[in-house]
This record gives structure tokens, sequence and C-alpha cells, in this order.
């Protein structure tokens, strides 16, 4: 822990603790002592730690091939991009590494689709955006973040966005302009505590940017591929976005994938040249990614969390010391009371219980245990979650 304080810049507040060994839902730290993982790398680790078709996958591809480049063709990449855009019902994907850079370079296509297509004065695009959203780090996105800690002293921030309160439809209509190329919304807030919106909402979004020609951007980096017991979140009122946003468990909890996925006549727009990744698309990275759409094709895992995630919702109304909870699949924000402590406090007193979760925004409680957990497992978990609420 001390060499890691010593000379690793001081970006993230972590918990105490040193992780060794991980496998399926559980960590071992470096003393040997094992937790349960109800983080799962923010989401990344949806099939759970070193996932053994996973990890196989990407042991046959490191003894044929890792790195190419985009300069030529690589014979991982096209089964890839075929499978996950089959599973996203689109046309083309564009595969990147981290989720910003699924978010930036939706915007990119939304910005390029507004000149080209839908004929916007060049400069002028507009995004819209949902207050408490959380798309990422890099200077654009953190530009249009309103949480001061994401976004003061990184400025000057990149024009072009327009921010309106989450779940409000209403607003998003009157927010649209001739100039407004996308909508840009996660379908369930992730970091701003697991804010599920009204059902109807997306509905009503999807609506909207047909009838008003304009794009309908999911960012479903954390709240797709099976966390909330579908593939994809917008897949809970039946509404197809035009552009997806995917990364995190995209790597099957090996390494960053993302990809953005469109139709040609959007995804389309972007020419030889204009875009690219140097990792993005690599053999290793396509392999991997190929295998975790392989696995949510079978549909298991979307069905345990939500089976799991019903069982979940029992075992958080039962739950003392808590202002309220959000819960969605296996996914749930809990607001502790204040007068048992932080957010912060409760997840280190979980720590010391042997279960690993992460606070944000203060008084909230993040759970999102990879899918592979067992029933038996979250029992316990939240027998100590109660514990440590309590103190
Ligand atoms: N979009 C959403 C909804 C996220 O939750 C995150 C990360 O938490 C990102 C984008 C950014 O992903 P990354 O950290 O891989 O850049």
């Amino acid at each position: 822990m001390s060499i890691a304080e010593a000379h690793v810049a001081h970006n993230y507040h972590p918990l105490p603790v040193v992780i060794a060994e991980g496998e399926g839902a559980w960590v071992t730290d470096v003393e040997g002592k094992r937790y349960l993982d109800m983080l799962s790398g923010y989401s990344a680790l949806n099939f759970g730690h070193r996932h053994p078709e996973i990890v196989q996958a990407a042991q046959d591809q490191l003894g044929r091939l890792t790195l190419t480049s985009r300069a030529f063709h690589n014979d991982q990449l096209g089964p890839f991009a075929d499978a996950l855009a089959e599973l996203c019902g689109k046309d083309l994907v564009l595969p990147m590494n981290t989720g910003a850079e699924a978010v930036e370079t939706g915007i990119k296509v939304a910005r390029a689709w507004g000149y080209r297509v839908k004929g916007i004065p060049a400069g002028e695009a507009e995004i819209i955006v949902a207050l408490g959203n959380f798309h990422g780090r890099t200077t654009t996105i953190v530009g249009f973040s309103d949480d001061p800690t994401a976004r003061d002293d990184f400025g000057p921030y990149a024009p072009g966005f327009v921010a309106v309160p989450y779940g409000d439809a209403d607003a998003i209509e009157a927010a649209i302009t001739p100039n407004t190329a996308a909508i840009l919304i996660e379908p369930i807030q992730g970091e701003g505590g697991v804010i599920i919106p009204a059902d109807g909402y997306l509905r009503r979004i999807r609506d909207l940017a047909t009838a008003r020609n304009v794009l309908f951007i999911a960012d479903e980096i954390q709240s797709g591929l099976g966390r909330v017991g579908t593939t994809f979140a917008c897949d809970r009122e039946g509404v197809v976005p035009d552009m997806y946003l995917l990364g995190k468990a995209l790597g099957g909890g090996i390494l960053p994938v993302s990809a953005v996925a469109a139709d040609e006549d959007v995804l389309g727009v972007i020419r030889p040249g204009e875009h690219g990744s140097t990792f993005g698309g690599n053999p290793l990275a396509a392999a991997v990614g190929r295998k975790v759409v392989e696995l949510l094709q079978t549909g298991r895992f979307q069905e345990r969390s939500a089976q799991l995630g019903e069982h979940l919702r029992t075992r958080l109304e039962a739950l003392e010391g808590i202002t309220g909870f959000r819960q969605v699949g296996l996914w749930a924000g809990v607001d502790v009371d204040p007068s048992h402590g932080t957010g912060r406090e409760v997840a280190e007193r979980l720590m010391a219980r042997g279960v690993l979760a992460k606070d944000t925004h203060g008084q909230t409680v993040r759970l999102a245990p990879p899918l592979v957990v067992r029933a038996t497992e979250l029992d316990w978990a939240l027998e100590q979650l109660q514990l440590a609420i309590r103190g």
C-alpha cells in the first residue's frame, strides 16, 4: 500500500486493501484475506474475475497474434465486429479501448452526421446531455459534467453541449433546436448513484429523436451487457437508440475494449483517416470481445441478473438504517442514513467484514456484484452491509 501511495498520482482514494488474486466473485488480498467483490470494477467484471472461457480466448490469442494496428487487417476484428453488430442489431461497429474514447467517438460521429447528413451549419452542432451525467474523464467530456470535482479547474470547456435535468423528457424537447445533432444520455445513471428514470423516459427520447431528426445516443458503458437483467438497459423499455456506446464488460474484465455501434447511415459518415486508435480493434481485444458477445448471446447472464436482482431487491427492502435505495438487476444504489455515517465509512466497515463496495456522492453505497455471484453470497453480503451500517 505504501509503495502505491508514494508513487501513484493521487487521482483516486481507494479503500485500504491490496488485492493480489481474483476468481469469480471473490478476490484475495496480499495477506490472504478473501473479499466478495460487490463493485465488479464498476461493471467491467460482469462475468467475474478470470472467467475461464474468456481467459482461454485471451490465452489462445496470446499464442497467435496480439497487435497489428488498423494499418492492416487482422483475422479477429471482423468476426468480433460481426458478432457485436448482431448483438446490437446494428450494421456497423467502431472499436476503441476505453469508455471515454467510445463517448468521444460518439460525439464526433454525431457532429459529422449533423453537418453531412442533417445539414447543420459548420461549427454549430449541439448535443443535449443530462445533469448528473458521468461519461468519462477527457477534457471535452468533463466540460459538460456538472460535478465540480470532475470539472473544476479543467477548462476551458468545449462548447456545443446543453444540459437538462435527467429524467425530464419535456426539458429535452424544449432544448432541441435546428442545430441539435444528438441527445446523449445514460439509460440509468451509474456514477450518479444508480438513478433509474421513470418508465417511458427512454421511449419519449426515442420518439423525440425520430420526430425531430436528432440522434439518440445511449451510453450503455456501465448499464449495458447484462447488468440490469437485459442485454441493454434500453431493452427495459423496448427502445433501440441510434447509437450504443459500449465499454467496461466488453473487455471481459481482462483488457480495455470499447465500441460504438450504429447503422450505416450514421456510423458510415466517418471516412478513412478521420478517426482511429492504435490499439482499437487489436486482435487480442477482438478475441476477448468476441467471447464476451458469445457469452451474452446465451442469455444466461442477463437471466441471472434479472433473477438475482429480484432476490437483491427483497434483501434491500429489509435493510435498516438507510433513507432509500434504487435497484435494477444486480445493480443498486443504497442511501445510508447520515446518522450511521457516510457512504465511505460504511464501505470501510463493509471492507473489514470481507465485502468490497464503493461509495458515490457522499451517502450512497453502490452495489454491483459480478453476475456470477450466488444467491447465498448475496445474502451474506447484505447481512454484512446491515452490520456495517449499524457500525
Ligand atoms: N460512460 C459511463 C456511463 C461510465 O460509467 C464510464 C465509467 O465509469 C465511462 C463512460 C468512462 O469509461 P472509462 O473509465 O473506461 O473511460
